[in-house]
C-alpha cells in the first residue's frame, strides 16, 4: 500500500481543489505545474504534519503566476501561515516561504461553505486533537466527503449496532451525521483493529467497527478506507479489508468499500 500522506484533489473542468497538503501533493503538484490552471485551492482538516509536510515539496507553489489560495480551521496558539512557514525554516529546508514566488494567501474557515466556480466545499467539526474539520465537496447532485481522521464513537469499544439511535454515544456525531447525509463516496479512515484500538483511544482514530457503525448510519454508496496505519503491512491491510466488507455484511449494508492507495482516481 502506497507510502505517502495525505493529500487528495478534485478536478471539475478546470477547477483544481486540493486537500491537505501530506506527502502525496508532491505529486499532485508535479501534475498541476505542468497543466494550464494556475488558480489552486487548498484546504486544510489540520496541521498535524501528516496533512502539511509536503507543502514545502509542492512545485506550483514556486511557479510565478500559480495563485493558492490555502484554507484552515483556526489554530488558537498559532495562525496557519506562521505553521506553514515554520516548516520552511533554515533548519529543517534549504528554501523558506520569501522563495515561493506564487501567490499564496492564508484564510481561516469562516462558520460557511465556500463556493468555488461549480463546486461546493463545506466543512465540520471533526473528532480529532485540536483544531480539525471535515470536508464535503459537492457539485452537480454528487456528494463526497473526506474525513481523514476522525474518532467515532471515541472510546466505544461493543457493537456499534448495539446502540439505539439515541444513545449519548451516537446523539454526540449528531452534527457530523446530518452533515453527511445523502453522501454518495465517503472518504473515512478506520486505522485501528477493534483489538488494537483499545489500547489506542483518544489518539484521534476510529476502529473498524466503529467505522462501519458510522456507515451504517449514513449508507453511502461507496466508501474509501484511508490514513492506513504506518505498521500495517499490506497483508495486514488485505486481513483489515476482508474483516470490514464482513461485518458491512454482516450489518445488511450494501455500501462497497476499498482502500485507497496512492494515485488512486475515482470519477463521480
Ligand atoms: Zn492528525
Ligand atoms: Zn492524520
Amino acid at each position: 500500500m502506497g507510502g505517502n500522506t495525505t493529500c487528495l484533489e478534485v478536478v471539475h473542468g478546470d477547477t483544481h481543489i486540493l486537500f491537505d497538503a501530506g506527502s502525496g501533493i508532491r505529486d499532485a503538484g508535479r501534475a498541476l505545474a505542468a497543466s494550464g490552471s494556475r488558480q489552486l485551492h487548498l484546504f486544510i482538516t489540520h496541521t498535524h504534519w501528516d496533512h502539511i509536510q509536503g507543502f514545502p515539496f509542492f512545485a506550483p507553489a514556486y511557479i510565478p503566476g500559480f495563485e493558492i489560495d490555502i484554507h484552515a480551521p483556526h489554530n488558537v496558539d498559532k495562525d496557519v501561515e506562521s505553521i506553514f512557514g515554520g516548516q520552511l525554516d533554515r533548519a529543517y529546508f534549504p528554501v523558506q516561504m520569501e522563495d515561493m514566488q506564487a501567490r499564496l494567501s492564508f484564510a481561516d474557515l469562516d462558520n460557511g461553505s465556500a463556493r468555488i466556480g461549480d463546486v461546493t466545499v463545506s466543512w465540520v467539526h471533526a473528532v480529532h486533537p485540536g483544531a480539525a474539520v471535515a470536508y464535503k465537496i459537492e457539485v452537480g447532485g454528487q456528494r463526497l466527503a473526506f474525513f481523514p481522521d476522525n474518532e467515532f464513537l471515541k472510546g466505544y469499544l461493543g457493537d456499534p449496532n448495539d446502540l439505539a439511535p439515541d444513545d449519548e454515544r451516537i446523539a454526540v456525531h449528531r452534527e457530523q451525521l446530518e452533515f453527511l447525509a445523502g453522501t454518495h463516496v465517503l472518504i473515512h479512515e478506520a486505522q485501528y483493529t477493534n483489538a488494537e484500538y483499545a489500547g489506542k483511544i483518544g489518539w484521534g482514530h476510529s476502529s473498524v467497527g466503529n467505522a462501519c457503525g458510522l456507515i451504517r448510519l449514513i449508507g453511502p454508496e461507496r466508501w474509501i478506507v484511508t490514513h492506513h496505519d504506518p505498521d500495517h503491512t499490506d497483508s495486514d491491510l488485505q486481513h483489515k479489508l476482508s474483516l470490514t466488507r464482513q461485518i458491512l455484511r454482516g450489518q445488511g449494508c450494501s455500501t462497497q468499500v476499498s482502500h485507497g492507495h496512492d494515485g488512486l482516481v475515482e470519477y463521480l
